[in-house]
C-alpha cells in the first residue's frame, strides 16, 4: 500500500474550577471527569484541563513509545484479536477455511520454539541467490525473483525502490503501475541528511546495528563494519535522491506517467523490461514514475557501486526487512535500534502482541471479520453513519456560506462533496485469502508469502476495473483516512467503540470525538492536497485563481500558526508538513460543532456532570487526544509525522473557534483565545 494520497487522523471556569460531580455514568456522559485536571485553567492549556489527571496516572507502558487513549483502545482491540486468534489456534476439525488459516498463521507465530531453532537458515536460500548474482545486469531478475523478501508493502519498505499500483492520477478510474523512491533502512531521507547533534548520533548507532546485523549473519567484526560503511554510503547516496515529505505532499510533484522505454531512458542500468515481465506485467503500459531525479540517482549509484558492494546492500536491505520474523537475536538487534534508539521504549512487546499486529497486517480482513461479528453493531454503524450525513449536510451549508469563494467554484465545491463516497466500520465484501498458503510450521514462510500475496495482488489491479469498496485499513484498526483518489472516507470498526464512540452517550461528547474525526477526514477532501483532486478523484484543478489565492492565504494562517509550537527543545513543529492535518483538524471540529447545533435545535440545554452540552462537547475533543509521548518518539515523529502531537492538535483548534472561548468563557487574550484567528473551512 502507497500512502501517498492516503491521508490519516491520528486525536466553567474564570472564576472557579468546575469539579466533576457524580450524576450519570461515564459511558452516558461520554466523557471522563477523572481524565482532567481541573486545576488546570481550560483557558490557559485546554489540553492539560481535559487530560491532565488520565496522563499522570497513565504512565507509557515499558513496550510503548507513545500511550494516550486511542492507544489504549488500540489496545483493548488486541486483547479481542488474541482471543479470536488463540481460539481458531486450536486444532479444531471443526475451523471454517479462514479460521483455520488465521489460526494456523498465529500459532506458527507464536512457535517461538521452531523460530528459535531455524535461527537465520530461513533467509539461506534468498542468501544464496544473492551470492550467486555474477553480474550488475542480473539485479533486475533477483530483485523481481525475490520481491517478496524485499517488498513489506504494508510497512513501505523496499530495496532499491517501491515498486506497486495505485490509481492514476489523471485518471482515477485507471490502476497503472508505480516505481517510487525507497531502499532505506532510516525512516526518512531527511535522517541520513540532517547535520544536528541529535542526528549524527542517531547515525552512528544506525551504523553500529547494521555492522551487528552483519556479524549476526556470520561475518568477523572488520568485514561488517567495513560492509556496514558500504550500506551506509549506498543508502545516504539514495537518500539525497528522494524527495522531501513536504515536497510529497504536492500531487503533481509525485506524478510522472511515463512509457516504459522512458524509464528504461531514465535508468538504464537497471534492467526494466525483465524486471517488469518477471513481477508479472510482460505487456506495453505506461506506469508513474513518482520520483525521476531518485530514479537518476540510482542508476548514477548502480554504475559507481561494484558489484559486491550490491551484494553487501541487498544482503543487509534482506535481514533488515525480516528481522522481526526471525530468532531472538535477530529480533533483539532490531528492537534495540528501531525501538529502543529510534522511539524510546524500554522493552519489546509481548510476543503476543506482535503476533497480532502480524496477523493484522497479513491476513487483516479474515481476522477483521471475526473482530466486527461481536464488536460492531449494525445500529451503531446507523447510528454513525447519521453523524456521518449530518456533518456532510453541516458542510453544504458550510460552503454556501463562504463569503471568500464565488459561486462556480462552490458549485464544484459542492459537486465534490456530494461524491464523498462513506465507508463505515469493514468493507462490504471481503478478501478472499484463498489463494494464500498458511503453514502452521513455517512462520517466516507464512510472512513472505503474505507479502508476495500482497504484491501480486496489488499489481493483479493494473488494467481492471477499480473496485471502488477496497479498504486501506483492517476492520479492528484505531485510525481513519480519506482518500483523495477515491474521494471516500473510511471509519474502521476499531476507532467506532468506548471510550472514543459511545452509542449509549449523549450527542454532545459523541459529536466533539466521532464527529470531530468524521468532519477531520471530510475536511481532507478540501485541504491544500485534497483540493487539487475533483469529484471523481482526478487531479483537476477546478478552482479560480481567485478562489486559490483565498484559500492558500486561509491556509497559511494555520501554518503559521502550527509552526511556532514547539516540540521538543529547540524542535518545532514543520507547519509546511502538517499543513493537510492542521487543516482537517480545524476544519473537522468546525464542522462537527455546526452539525452538533443542527441537531439539538429545540432541545433542552442539558448540564450533565456540571458540564454545559458545549463543554461536554470541547472535552470530548480533547480527550480523544489525551496521549503522551517519550522524547524520543517526539524527534522522530517532528521530522516524519504529517500530525501535528496531540496537546498542538487539541489547544490549536480550540484556540480559533469562538465557540469555545463562549463555552468556557474565557477572556480575551487568554491563550486559548487567539487574536487573529485561523479559519479555512
Ligand atoms: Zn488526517
Amino acid at each position: 500500500m502507497r500512502n501517498a494520497n492516503l491521508v490519516l487522523i491520528l486525536f466553567l471556569f474564570l472564576c472557579s474550577p468546575v469539579f466533576a460531580q457524580s450524576v450519570s455514568t461515564k459511558s452516558q456522559l461520554g466523557i471522563d471527569p477523572d481524565a482532567m485536571d481541573t486545576s488546570a485553567d481550560p483557558c490557559t492549556d485546554f489540553f492539560t484541563y481535559s487530560c491532565g489527571s488520565w496522563i499522570k496516572n497513565n504512565p507509557i507502558p515499558p513496550d510503548e513509545t507513545a500511550w494516550g487513549i486511542s492507544h489504549k483502545l488500540q489496545d483493548d482491540n488486541k486483547q479481542i484479536l488474541r482471543r479470536i486468534l488463540e481460539a481458531a489456534a486450536a486444532p479444531d476439525p471443526a475451523r471454517d477455511a479462514t479460521m483455520q488459516k488465521i489460526g494456523d498463521y498465529y500459532a506458527a507465530c507464536m512457535d517461538e520454539r521452531a523460530i528459535e531453532a531455524a535461527g537465520a537458515a530461513p533467509l539461506k536460500s534468498a542468501l544464496e541467490r544473492i551470492a550467486m548474482l555474477h553480474s550488475k545486469r542480473d539485479l533486475a531478475g533477483v530483485m523481481a525473483e525475490t520481491s517478496a523478501l524485499f517488498a513489506d508493502t504494508g510497512l513501505g519498505q523496499s530495496a532499491l525502490f517501491l515498486f506497486s499500483s495505485e490509481q492514476d492520477a489523471i485518471d482515477s478510474s485507471q490502476i497503472i503501475a508505480v516505481a517510487d523512491q525507497g531502499g532505506l533502512g532510516l525512516p526518512d531521507r531527511d535522517f541520513y541528511l540532517n547535520t544536528d547533534t541529535k542526528s549524527v548520533e542517531l547515525r552512528k548507532a544506525y551504523l553500529a546495528h547494521v555492522q551487528q546485523m552483519f556479524e549476526l549473519l556470520g561475518e568477523n567484526r572488520e568485514v561488517a563494519a567495513r560492509e556496514a560503511q558500504t550500506v551506509m554510503r549506498i543508502e545516504t547516496a539514495l537518500a539525497k535522491g528522494s524527495l522531501t515529505l513536504v515536497q510529497r505532499r504536492d500531487p503533481r510533484t509525485i506524478y510522472h506517467k511515463m512509457t516504459r522505454q522512458q524509464l528504461q531512458a531514465l535508468a538504464p542500468s537497471f534492467h526494466w523490461n525483465e524486471y517488469l515481465a518477471k513481477v508479472g506485467l510482460p505487456r506495453e503500459g505506461s506506469l508513474d514514475v513518482s520520483a525521476p531525479e531518485f530514479f537518476k540517482t540510482l542508476n548514477a549509484e548502480l554504475e559507481k557501486e561494484d558489484l559486491q558492494n550490491w551484494k553487501t546492500y541487498l544482503r543487509w536491505r534482506l535481514v533488515n526487512i525480516n528481522a522481526p520474523n526471525l530468532s531472538s537475536a535477530f529480533v533483539d538487534a532490531d528492537f534495540d535500534f528501531y525501538g529502543k534508539t529510534l522511539g524510546g521504549a524500554e522493552k519489546i512487546e509481548p510476543r503476543w502482541k506482535r503476533c497480532v499486529e502480524s496477523a493484522d497486517q497479513d491476513l487483516g480482513e479474515a481476522l477483521g471479520r471475526a473482530y466486527v461479528e461481536k464488536n460492531f453493531t449494525p445500529e451503531a454503524k446507523q447510528q454513525v453513519l447519521k453523524i456521518v450525513t449530518q456533518i456532510e449536510a453541516a458542510m453544504q451549508r458550510d460552503i454556501e456560506s463562504l463569503s471568500w469563494m464565488t459561486p462556480a467554484t462552490k458549485a464544484k465545491a459542492q459537486e465534490k462533496l456530494h461524491a464523498v463516497a462513506n465507508k463505515i466500520g469493514y468493507p462490504d465484501k471481503w478478501r478472499d485469502y484463498s489463494a494464500l498458503t498458511v503453514d502452521r510450521n513455517d512462520h517466516l514462510g507464512n510472512v513472505l508469502r503474505a507479502r508476495a500475496f500482497e504484491f501480486h495482488r496489488q499489481l493483479g489491479k493494473i488494467g481492471k476495473p477499480l473496485d471502488r469498496g477496497e479498504w486501506d485499513m483492517t476492520p479492528p484498526t484505531v485510525n481513519a483516512y480519506y482518500s483523495s483518489q477515491m474521494n471516500d472516507i473510511n471509519f474502521p470498526a476499531g476507532i467506532l467503540q468506548p471510550p472514543l464512540f459511545n452509542p449509549g452517550a449523549d450527542d454532545a461528547s459523541n459529536y466533539g470525538d466521532t464527529g470531530g474525526t468524521i468532519g477531520h477526514e471530510l475536511t481532507h477532501g478540501f485541504d491544500d492536497e485534497g483540493r487539487q483532486f475533483d469529484s471523481q478523484g482526478n487531479l483537476r484543478d477546478w478552482w479560480t485563481a481567485a478562489d486559490a489565492k483565498e484559500f492558500e492565504q486561509r491556509a497559511s494562517c494555520v501554518s503559521d500558526q502550527y509552526s511556532q509550537y514547539v516540540i521538543i527543545d529547540d524542535v518545532k513543529i514543520n507547519g509546511k508538513l502538517t499543513l493537510g492535518e492542521d487543516v482537517a483538524d480545524l476544519g473537522g471540529l468546525m464542522l462537527a460543532y455546526m452539525a452538533w447545533q443542527g441537531e439539538i435545535k429545540g432541545k433542552e440545554p442539558q448540564t450533565i456532570g456540571g458540564f454545559s452540552p458545549e463543554q461536554r462537547f470541547f472535552i470530548a475533543f480533547g480527550q480523544g487526544w489525551c496521549t503522551s509521548r517519550r522524547d524520543e518518539e517526539m524527534r522522530l515523529r517532528a521530522t516524519v509525522d504529517p500530525h501535528s502531537p496531540p496537546n498542538f492538535r487539541v489547544n490549536g483548534v480550540v484556540s480559533n473557534m469562538p465557540e469555545f472561548q463562549r463555552a468556557f468563557q474565557c477572556k480575551s487574550g487568554a491563550a486559548m483565545v487567539r487574536q487573529n484567528r485561523c479559519r479555512v473551512w
